[in-house]
């Protein structure tokens, strides 16, 4: 029987390549195909072997370039063919990445798939910005939601904020008045304080605090790109720059 390849999910981390697992980096090295999205910072593509083919799946919220079952099929078809593919995929791939559906597709097809973990951007977001998701005075449950995804009304989002809790809220940016409104309409007090990380663990990283009703407004004036996360509850004010920076925002 001819070969099959293995398809590989990489996590590719949030951007910084020393985030990067020693198996990502290796893997990453030594493959001769890497079909990677939007999302991967130049500087872990970088890391590829100079022969390697990469191919750019890039998404974006509105415009997909490649369907998901199209990379799906793309990853099936080059691993029938025999040659191994690292999925390089921003983050974690079992974190918002659909990952789940690439490896399932893969199952279906009876190509063997492994997982890499990587950091998520939620982690990788809190440790560049200072951020203890949990903290043994403040909080003792994280949950992450999609702010956007299928249907942000639909999604209970009950208990998943407020006092002992953190909630870290991946793709949010153009939502983020709706996320306010809903967060607030679920009982959660406007001056909640809340941080917004923008292009975490890179060069032009961006933390930005303030209070939840200002959260629209403070995501508006500072023109707050993607990538960026949302967390919201006590742990984002905890030092002391931070906490002047809040109160500077809840005055503007
Ligand atoms: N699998 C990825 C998430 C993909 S969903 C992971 O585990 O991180 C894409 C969302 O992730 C973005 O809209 C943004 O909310 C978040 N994100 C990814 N990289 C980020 C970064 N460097 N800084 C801030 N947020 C990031």
């Amino acid at each position: 029987m001819d070969k099959i390849g293995t398809v590989y999910l990489v996590g590719a981390g949030p951007g910084d390549p020393e985030l990067l697992t020693l198996r990502a980096a290796r893997l990453l090295g030594e493959a001769g195909l890497v079909v990677h999205d939007g999302l991967v910072d130049p500087a872990v593509l970088a890391l590829a072997h100079p022969d390697a083919e990469l191919i750019s799946v890039a998404k974006s919220r509105a415009r997909h370039t490649l369907p998901q079952r199209e990379i799906n099929a793309l990853l099936v078809r080059e691993a029938l063919a025999g040659r191994d593919v690292v999925r390089l995929k921003g983050g974690d791939p079992f974190v918002f990445g659909r990952g789940g559906e690439e490896a399932e597709a893969c199952r279906a097809t009876g190509v063997p798939v492994e997982i890499v973990p990587g950091i998520s951007a939620a982690l990788g977001a809190a440790a560049a910005a200072q951020i203890p998701l949990t903290h043994r005075d403040h909080s003792s449950v994280v949950s992450f939601v999609a702010g956007q995804c299928k249907g942000l009304t639909e999604q209970d989002w009950a208990g998943l904020a407020g006092k002992g809790r953190t909630l870290v809220i991946y793709m949010g940016v153009k939502t983020a008045p709706q996320i306010a409104e809903k967060l607030m309409a679920d009982g959660l007090a406007p001056d909640v304080p809340v941080a917004v990380v923008e292009s975490a663990a890179r060069a032009d990283m961006r933390v930005l605090r303030g209070p939840l009703a200002a959260l629209p407004a403070l995501v508006e004036r500072e023109r707050v790109k993607s990538p960026a996360l949302i967390i919201i509850g006590a742990v984002t004010a905890l030092d002391d720059a931070a906490v002047q920076t809040f109160a500077l925002e809840a005055q503007a």
